[in-house]
């Protein structure tokens, strides 16, 4: 197992932000870069490739083709080797008072210090937490709980989301309108973009949380969530954002979109699955929140139970290689996703893209192929790994919600794919992807 020095070169390590209350910036190592904001990313050091190769047992290197990183990514090198590294050498409890548990604690802030690095946080703002799954529950529930609880104003209790948002919003979102809350599902327009004129109307001074997401799992479209969180602050209303599809795909900030909760995933960006964080703001504007789960202290009070310091580490070194990809990635990535869809389009011409076109991340596209089934589809495809819908929907017999709320007809959400390139993604094999889907497409055309 290489020691992580030798997989990430000093000088990708993150420095401290300047917004840090922990005092000047700091580089944690000399040669360090300086620090940067999340809505510029890419300002960092030449870092050396071999940190964001994929571990050896990837897809590709056995030859297959994985286009289904909205799902999950794999690991980089340098997420994989913390992962282990901490395993083994940073064993102690993180809450221990012994210098072991220290070492093992330290692990834990510098990577509170890359996530909010990567997402124009403070440290203390960043709550990890077991996924994005957990964080959104956390941010949904727990700001109910708090209003209910210690909240000033009883009129409070209304809460706005979107149609296409992840079942871990509308879950929750739900559970608390059958609790005496009423849920709001404000409208999203062909492209999957929210309808900020209906969200207008439906906001109100009774409007507690609006959850609008940053960026879609299935189409990729990437919400105004910067001008929804203005709307939603004209009434009073707490925002919270499901970022888990935006880190390392699309700039975040949590300063400009002006939320008071993001929720984060590392498995989506080149760490592991089990692991996420919430960002909850501090300071004067502090996001009022309770915890829904009791324990110990642990983060802040809000996610009790001994932190996953090896999942946690490798989430930090994760989301600090995704920000600094970022700028390199994007638009080469964009390029190739454009280019598979105009080898599609080009062998089947009633194939449609769904999703805002000009507004979603770059590796992703959602495409329906009227008449064909597409699970049937994907079974005529082995060499490749893709999606007809979420994973989370897998095997339901349901159609995706979020193809039925942009309007596209049972038929044709039952016709779609959502294919995702990562960031290794070669050039050569995208020629032979389209190739191998407009191939198989044609004969299983419905008469
Ligand atoms: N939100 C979105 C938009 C997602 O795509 C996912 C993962 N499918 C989640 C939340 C849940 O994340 P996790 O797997 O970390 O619980």
């Amino acid at each position: 197992m290489p020691h992580l020095s030798q997989v990430m070169p000093a000088a990708t390590l993150p420095a401290r932000r300047t917004r840090s209350a922990l005092g000047d910036p700091a580089p944690l190592l000399a040669g360090a870069a300086p620090a940067r904001r999340a809505s510029s990313p890419g300002g960092g050091p030449a870092r050396r490739t071999r940190a964001t190769e994929p571990v050896s047992a990837s897809p590709e290197a056995t030859h297959r083709l994985y286009l289904d990183h909205q799902a999950s990514t794999p690991m980089t090198a340098a997420a994989l080797a913390i992962l282990l590294e901490v395993s083994e050498r940073d064993y102690a409890n993180p809450s221990s008072t012994h210098r072991s548990g220290k070492r093992a604690a330290a692990r834990i802030e510098t990577a509170r210090e890359q996530l909010a690095d990567a997402t124009g946080a403070l440290p203390e703002e960043i709550v990890f937490t077991g996924g994005a799954t957990e964080a959104n529950n956390l941010a949904i529930l727990g700001a109910a709980l708090h209003a209910t609880e210690r909240g000033r104003d009883p009129k409070r209790r209304r809460i706005i989301t979107l149609p296409i948002e992840h079942p871990s919003v509308l879950a929750p979102a739900r559970h608390l309108a059958e609790r005496g809350f009423r849920l709001d599902i404000a409208p999203v327009q062909g492209n999957g973009r929210i309808r900020l004129d209906a969200l207008d109307d439906l906001l109100g001074e009774d409007v507690l949380l609006l959850s609008i997401q940053t960026a879609n799992n299935e189409i990729g479209t990437i919400q105004p969530v910067a001008e929804a969180a203005a709307l939603a602050r004209e009434h009073g209303a707490l925002v919270h954002t499901d970022a888990a599809q935006a880190l390392g795909r699309t700039p975040l900030d949590v300063e400009a979109m002006d939320v008071d909760f993001a929720s984060l995933s590392a498995h989506k960006c080149g760490g592991p699955k089990g692991v996420g964080a919430l960002f909850v703001r501090e300071g004067p504007n502090r996001a009022p929140i309770l915890p829904i789960t009791y324990g110990g202290g642990h983060e802040r009070g809000l996610r009790p139970g001994t932190q996953n310091t090896p999942g946690i580490a490798s989430f930090g070194i994760a989301a600090t290689e995704a920000v600094e990809r970022l700028r390199t990635d994007a638009p080469r990535l964009a390029a190739l996703r454009d280019e598979l869809e105009a080898e599609i389009l080009s062998r089947i011409p009633d194939a449609r893209i769904n999703g805002a076109q000009d507004h979603r991340v770059p590796n992703a596209t959602s495409i329906t192929f009227p008449g064909v089934d597409a699970d049937a589809l994907i079974a005529r495809l082995p060499d490749l790994d893709l999606s007809a819908a979420s994973a989370c929907h897998a095997g339901t017999p349901e159609p995706s919600h979020v193809l039925r709320a942009i309007g596209l007809t049972t038929e044709d959400a039952y016709s779609t794919l959502r294919l995702s390139l990562g960031p290794y993604a070669a050039a050569h094999t995208i020629p032979r992807i389209a190739l191998r889907i407009a191939d198989q497409a044609p004969p299983l055309r419905a008469p």
